[in-house]
């Protein structure tokens, strides 16, 4: 664990406008998505106000649009990773059947790899729904590692409130609650082990997990350190008592100009009424907190000294 300690990393999930939508039970359109445009080129800039080097998980059938691909090959050429969050970000994911889960990221892989020029290293699953068959193909498709834990029960039991409460409205929500195993607190970066029993069952896997940060349970993410004042910087404080690396999760959500936003989706997230500057501000203090104490590197090299290690 020596090797890692000191590091950092900051970890983008790029979710478009349409899966917020459809969790809010709103209609789609089919503009440009301001997540992806202009959410998305603020954390760019930001990582380069501040030098470092990120990870992004990218949902891949967005590439389909000039706008998002041309976003991305900015981001390879300042040195970030470009990692895997699935093709279509179906939360539904974890259900899926080998073939169905091997086609996914299949073509997850392909589309990466026209942009990039080599393979994804990290996946992190949509909603953060892991299975064993996930976890298998994953592991098939050859990559590195998983970050797809968020140890946070508080964060499984406050999501499973909001979808009961969106089911008995006119909206069902798209989202899914999720087995809350994966939201227990627990140690990490860790080498993966299979469950179950009979031959296979314990053995270790050929895939590391590097679980997001939640200091005391609470989720060390956007929506809680761009989100708010003094419990964020709290967190920022917490999360940086550990020995082992942190990552502090965001969606583009957290860097997106509200005034870039359709006034339906902005009616029904909290988040996204905090002003802007207010967010960038936040977020900010944070990252200086962080940087004055650890070094950021994106999560494929935290799994690469951990293998070496
Ligand atoms: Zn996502």
């Amino acid at each position: 664990m020596s090797a890692l300690a000191g590091l950092a990393s900051l970890s983008i999930d790029l979710d478009g406008v349409r899966h917020y939508r459809a969790i809010h039970g709103l209609p789609q359109k089919s503009a440009d998505d301001p997540f992806l445009t202009a959410g998305l080129d603020c954390f760019l800039d930001f990582c380069a106000r501040f030098g470092l080097k990120a990870t992004l998980f990218t949902v891949t059938e967005d590439l389909q649009h000039e706008a998002v691909a041309q976003r991305l090959r900015r981001a390879v050429a300042e040195g970030h990773e470009i990692a895997c969050h699935s093709h279509r970000h179906d939360y539904a994911m974890s259900r899926w059947t080998p073939a169905q889960l091997g086609d996914e990221l299949a073509r997850s892989v392909a589309a990466i790899k026209a942009i990039t020029g080599a393979a994804p290293r990290g996946f992190r699953a949509p909603g953060y729904n892991l299975s064993e068959p996930l976890l298998d193909a994953i592991e098939n498709a050859g990559f590195l590692y998983d970050s797809s834990l968020l140890p946070s029960p508080a964060y499984w039991g406050a999501r499973g409130l909001v979808i009961a409460l969106k089911s008995v409205g006119a909206h069902p929500s798209a989202s899914l609650i999720g087995s809350p195993k994966g939201f227990l607190p627990q140690r990490g970066p860790f080498r993966l082990k299979r469950k179950g029993k009979g031959l296979r069952g314990g053995a270790r896997r050929n895939l590391i997990e590097l679980p997001m940060t939640a200091p005391m349970g609470l989720p060390w993410i956007g929506t809680t350190v761009v989100g708010s004042d003094q419990f964020g910087w709290q967190l920022t404080r917490l999360a940086l008592r550990t020995r082992r690396p942190i990552d502090l999760e965001l969606h583009p959500i957290d860097l997106t100009p509200e005034d870039a936003v359709d006034g339906d989706l902005l009616r029904v997230r909290k988040d996204l009424q905090v002003p802007h500057a207010l967010r960038m501000q936040r977020l900010e203090r944070c990252v200086e907190r962080v940087a004055a104490a650890r070094r950021f590197v994106p999560l494929e090299e935290v799994a690469q000294r951990l293998r070496a290690g």
